[in-house]
């Protein structure tokens, strides 16, 4: 298979092909496999050469897992992005190296069903399934990887050979523990997902047209907008409390108002605002949002901007919010540090969240909180990897800087940040009546680290809780030699 090396054209572009610009890798060789034949064909050339590989979709980790110097081969999946549907499995079969907006057109223009998936259309459905996969969908149909049906995975057995396997979650699969482990693992740590199926868990039938939940009839977007020079800290703690109040009344699987999903953007006094922004799916929309408003943001008692707007579905997931996901980002180091809330922030949280966003200091981010909850939450807890399952908000510090000389007073800022914030846990959302644990998409290697989680609760539980033990058996029998690994992959029983 054709190697693409330092010297070739396309090395420089391909190896640039990643979200985060904090890490930087340089693999000896990167292929762009075309089928599931030429990625096992790689997989075995660099196990037989023990070359340490990696796997990469939409480049969009957040962490150094792909972009890792010691990283010497490079399996991109860029020319794997076929969708269609397959009639043998009664299911959207789609390869990992489609995009979230891809799939999200190919899904709607041809048969006008949705995968609730991600924000941001640029991700690789490869990283993202795999890992549990939220999004502006998700409080009413829940995570992607509930619709998992199905994945083919290039793994590597004990005697160092790779080979294709098919897993579904058909109760009469021997292989499926390995399905089980692709809801919510998260990735890099398995093999190679070369292709997944997907279709609702209570679809009936063999029919495209009902195998996915239908598309949004149309999308009504809100956008809100606080001076931050006229929010004192009163006014703050009625919108940061507001907005959990909110979250705890309205995220049980059968609320009314799941159609709707915010994020409350709490950003540093230097960005200039404080902000809402959601959406709203269907014909009841400016209720929801009045009501919505009329919950967290009247009660702040200041003058705040609204606008609304309302489009189709597929015009709004292949641009939503063009200012969160502007081509600037392109440029961007990030950093973000995530934590699924079951109850709202407490006072003295909030207190912390304040006192970090005014600190006077160069520091772009903030604390993002967004809805979370209804059909997430009809979801038992090992009925797939991912084991969230009664929680309202996924909140995370996040930073993000262009100039190098930012960085260290950056990452401190969001590490203590977040270290207060959770400074009755040692640091960090041990499971809990308040706190749940962390979302493995959304990756931080700093739960790792001893100085900044003193919980005694280790990184493995705070992402996957009582479901780690039979991910290790998974990974001990899928991946026997640890070929698939990084800081902070899955350990073999
Ligand atoms: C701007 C932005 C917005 C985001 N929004 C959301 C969101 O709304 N919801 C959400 O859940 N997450 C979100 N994420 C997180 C995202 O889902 C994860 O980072 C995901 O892992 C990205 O997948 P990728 O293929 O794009 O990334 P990559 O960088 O290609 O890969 C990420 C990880 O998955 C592994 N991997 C990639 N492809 C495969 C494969 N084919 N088989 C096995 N392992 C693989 C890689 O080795 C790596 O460990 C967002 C991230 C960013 C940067």
């Amino acid at each position: 298979m054709e190697k693409i090396t330092p010297e070739d054209i396309r090395y420089s572009d391909l190896a640039d092909k990643r979200f985060n610009k904090r890490f930087a890798g340089k693999p000896e060789y990167i292929v762009l496999p075309t089928s599931t034949a030429e990625v096992t064909a790689a997989v075995q050339e660099a196990v037989n050469s023990k070359r340490r590989l990696v796997v990469r979709s939409g480049g969009h980790c957040l962490e150094g897992f792909v972009t890792d110097p010691a990283v010497q081969v490079l399996l991109d999946m860029s020319m794997m992005t076929n969708i269609s549907y397959d009639t043998g499995r009664a299911a959207f079969m789609v390869e990992a190296g489609a995009t979230v907006g891809e799939t999200y057109r190919r899904l709607f223009l041809g048969w006008g069903v949705v995968l609730p998936a991600g924000e941001h259309p640029g991700i690789g459905m490869g990283g993202h399934v795999v890992g549990g996969a939220f999004g502006f969908l998700c409080r009413e149909y829940g995570l992607a990887a509930d619709y998992l049906y199905g994945v083919e995975v290039v793994t590597v057995d004990a005697s160092g050979k790779a080979h294709a396997v098919i897993a579904t979650r058909e109760t009469n699969d021997p292989n499926r523990e390995l399905w089980w482990a692709h809801t919510g693992a998260g990735g890099g740590n398995l093999g190679i997902v070369t292709r997944y199926w997907l279709r609702s868990p209570d679809a009936i039938g063999n029919d495209p047209y009902t195998a996915l939940p239908k598309a949004p009839s149309s999308i009504t977007t809100f956008r809100v907008s606080w001076d931050w020079k006229q929010v004192d800290e009163g006014a703050f703690n009625r919108l940061a409390k507001n907005f959990g109040t909110w979250c705890q009344q309205n995220s049980g699987a059968h609320s009314p108002s799941l159609p709707l999903f915010s994020i409350l953007f709490l950003n540093h006094r230097n960005i200039g605002k404080l902000e809402i922004k959601g959406l709203v799916t269907g014909a009841n929309a400016r209720q929801l949002i009045d009501d919505h408003l009329a919950d967290i943001a009247v009660p702040v008692g200041v003058p705040y901007a609204l606008q609304t707007e309302e489009s189709p579905w597929l015009r709004f997931a292949l641009n939503p919010f063009p200012e969160l996901f502007q081509p600037g980002m392109d440029s961007v180091a990030a950093k973000v540090k995530d934590a699924y809330f079951r109850q709202p922030l407490t006072d003295s949280q909030v207190a912390t969240a304040y006192r970090y966003l005014t600190i006077e200091a160069p520091i772009g981010g903030g604390l993002g909180m967004a809805t979370y909850g209804g059909k997430v939450n009809a979801v038992a807890h090992d009925a797939t990897a991912t084991a969230q399952r009664s929680c309202i908000m996924d909140v995370a510090c996040n930073t993000g800087w262009v100039d190098p000389k930012s960085a260290e007073p950056s990452l401190a800022w969001v590490r203590n940040f977040y270290k207060d914030l959770f400074a009755g846990s040692g640091g960090v959302p041990v499971p809990n009546e308040q706190t749940d644990g962390a979302m493995i998409n959304h990756p931080d290697t700093d739960l790792a680290d001893p100085a900044l989680n003193q919980s005694g609760t280790p990184w493995y539980t705070l992402y996957y809780k009582d479901n780690y033990p039979r991910l290790q058996q998974v990974k001990a029998k899928w991946d026997p030699l640890n070929i698939f690994h990084h800081a902070l992959s899955i350990q073999p029983a």
